[in-house]
């Protein structure tokens, strides 16, 4: 598993670089977001998680989804929507945030 930053769809929010646990994201001299360590992740999903734009792409290994599979995330105050790309297709999950610590 690996993730992808497109500079093209940052936003320069930096919320990505705060939450990874291990420092790999930077930002450059106009913010956009890069990876500065990608052989040291290991795909703990929190910067996909805060991505409001869709920005991060997180590269599933060929067992799970297949050659290029990839899963990015859209972000709303109270749902969290994931894309998952494979063979062509998208498939979309929602959660709702505010449920979903509830059990
Ligand atoms: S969270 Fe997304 S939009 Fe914000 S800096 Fe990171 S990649 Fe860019
Ligand atoms: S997946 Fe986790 S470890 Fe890898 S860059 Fe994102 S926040 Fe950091």
């Amino acid at each position: 598993m690996s993730i992808r930053i497109d500079q093209k769809l940052c936003l320069s929010c930096g919320r990505c670089a705060l939450v990874c646990p291990g420092g790999l994201i930077a930002q450059d001299e106009e913010k956009k977001a890069f990876v500065k360590y990608p052989k040291d992740c290991w795909g703990c999903a929190a910067c996909l998680k805060e991505c409001q734009s869709g920005a991060i792409r997180y590269f599933l290994g060929a067992d799970l989804g297949g050659k290029g599979a990839y899963m990015y995330t859209r972000d709303e105050p109270d749902f969290l929507h994931w894309f998952i790309v494979c063979n062509g297709k998208s498939h979309k999950l929602t959660i709702n945030k505010r449920e979903s610590n509830k059990y």
